[in-house]
């Protein structure tokens, strides 16, 4: 899987790092060819070159817009080095493979930002530079393409280590690398465009996503809106098969995805569980032997806000639960499969709608989650940390039962997807009480509290849902008043990632009221 490099391209707009580069190359004989300003560049550095007109016995013309754009440039990129058509092709054409491709592409980006007229950023978009990144990265099996000065150094190496070749998986990540290039390069201009012509085209915003379809509102009614797939093939809700029902709107596709996400985390190889979604946040989450087990225990938590919400289910839709979900005012049913009974029950009910993922998200896989700020796109990792792999640590006096670990465990798989600050009490496999997106961890402690309190005197109950519960924060309790809280409601245990300053106060106050209590050591904050 060795290319050995015997001859590059080198058309370079930012020439920096060039020079050593280039004479690196050209002292270990690579045969270079270039185009005429970074052919310049090159001989006015002594280092011999090669003008690419040579090679097409072309001129550049028309100010360069076209200089590369012909078959023996393009043929010596595309070539399948072992193909016997494609070779003899080459040798009748007399089209010389070429190995290395350094490209980098006119600086739209920067004149864009410049404020330059109208023409002169037109005249800065490149096309024969993406042509050959692109041709180069698509024949990455014998070619290798540099779109970044900052990789000149790792070629070099690379090339030093591998006696003057450059391996496959090397030459794999470049080539994703340079598609990556070029995909911002056009999001890039597509962007200008809608800005010149003042119309919504979001697709730098979408992360490179191509437009799959418009809602007829965003979050509120004056915000437009679109959905971009990202080629991503993760079951969810972008790709799942709509059954039946109105189009999803942006908030219903929102919570739809908080929904599946959460159920996702239980394996339902061991257990059914349902979650239940308001506004991206669950109103109840249960597990059970059946569907319909857990369906019920979810709804309990808070029949109220459990009014038009959304239902993600981990297991095959059956007719008992669609049954008992079709009773209650729901705007969206997930799932991996339902059965043909289940799908006749929910076709009952015209606007409900009904997604098919076929299989559940992986929730330890990597991936991206993407936010827009002022001005910026803010990425990071998903935050795939999952309970069951992190090492659990018994901080008070006493241990969790192994009834409390198991609603612990429950807990604090919940709490990642609720936002914070959260807090979520849990009672036998279900919520009973769920604080979200407080300012205080208290006060999300209390309103889980208060929640339970409601959902009791609704059920014409005298208990009090949360005694004998636990409890998990998605962040350190960083006094001991939010800990107070939870024991005030009647937790018996706790969940928390641990690392405040106060960890010992925290402690001592679960000690004094023969709180279990264990750290985690992975916080879940959700904004
Ligand atoms: P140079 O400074 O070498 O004259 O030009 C280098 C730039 O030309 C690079 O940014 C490269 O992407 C671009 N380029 C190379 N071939 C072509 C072409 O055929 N047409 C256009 N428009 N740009 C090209």
């Amino acid at each position: 899987d060795l290319v050995p490099i015997r001859r590059a391209l080198i058309s370079v707009s930012d020439k920096t790092g060039l020079e050593p580069f280039a004479k690196a190359l050209f002292h270990a004989g690579v045969e270079l060819i270039s185009t005429g300003g970074t052919a310049k560049a090159l001989a006015a550095a002594g280092i011999g070159v090669k003008d690419v007109s040579e090679l097409t016995g072309f001129p550049e013309i028309m100010d360069g817009r076209v200089k590369t754009l012909h078959p023996s440039v393009h043929g010596a990129l595309l070539g399948i080095r072992d193909d016997a058509e494609h070779s003899e092709a080459m040798e009748r054409h007399g089209i010389a493979p070429i190995d290395l491709v350094v490209v980098n592409l006119y600086p739209f980006e920067e004149v864009r930002r410049s404020g330059a007229d109208y023409a002169s950023v037109v005249e800065n978009i490149d096309i024969g530079g993406p042509a050959m990144v692109r041709a180069s990265a698509k024949n990455h099996a014998y070619v290798a393409i540099i779109t970044d000065p900052e990789d000149y150094t790792a070629v070099l190496n690379a090339l030093e280590l591998n006696a003057g070749s450059l391996t496959y998986e090397f030459r794999k990540k470049l080539a994703a690398k340079a598609f990556s290039r070029t995909a911002a390069y056009d999001a890039a201009i597509s962007g200008w465009f809608a800005d010149t012509l003042e119309i919504e085209h979001p697709t730098w915003r979408a992360f490179g996503g191509h437009l799959d379809s418009v809602m007829r509102y965003g979050e509120n009614p004056h915000q437009s809106a679109g959905l971009y797939l990202t080629g991503d093939v993760r079951p969810g809700v972008a790709t799942a098969k709509q059954l039946q029902g109105k189009q999803l709107s942006y908030n219903n596709i929102n919570d739809t995805d908080a929904a599946f996400e959460l159920v996702s985390e239980f394996d339902p190889a061991n257990t059914a569980a349902v979650a239940i979604i308001k506004h991206a946040n669950p109103c109840g989450v249960a597990t059970g032997k059946t569907l319909l087990e857990a369906y019920e225990k979810a709804l309990a938590c808070d029949p109220v806000s459990a009014f038009g919400g959304i239902v993600a289910l981990n297991r095959e839709l059956d007719a008992a639960a669609a049954e008992a979900i079709v009773k209650v005012f729901t705007e969206v049913i997930i799932a991996p499969s339902a059965t043909a009974e289940a799908e006749a029950i929910v076709a009952a009910k015209k606007n409900l709608r009904l997604l098919i993922t076929s299989g559940l998200p992986n929730p330890r896989s990597a991936g991206q989650t993407v936010k827009s700020v002022a001005g910026a796109l803010l990425v990071q990792g998903r935050d795939n940390a999952v309970v069951d792999d992190m090492e659990l640590k018994v901080v008070t006096r006493r241990a969790p039962t192994e009834r409390e670990m198991a609603d612990l465990k429950f807990a604090f798989r919940v709490a990642k997807h609720v936002k914070s600050n959260a807090i979520v009490y849990v009672k036998d496999g279900a919520t009973v009480g769920v604080g979200a997106g407080q300012m205080s961890r208290v006060d999300s402690s209390r309103i889980a509290a208060r929640k339970a309190q409601d959902a009791a005197e609704a059920a014409g109950s005298t208990d009090v849902l949360t005694k004998g519960s636990v409890v998990a924060s998605d962040a350190f309790f960083p006094f001991a008043d939010g800990l107070m809280a939870a024991v005030e409601a009647g937790a018996t245990a706790v969940i928390q990632p641990g690392g405040s300053m106060r960890d010992d106060e925290v402690i001592a106050a679960a000690d004094a009221h023969g709180i279990a209590m264990v750290f985690t050591g992975f916080r879940h904050f959700r904004h």
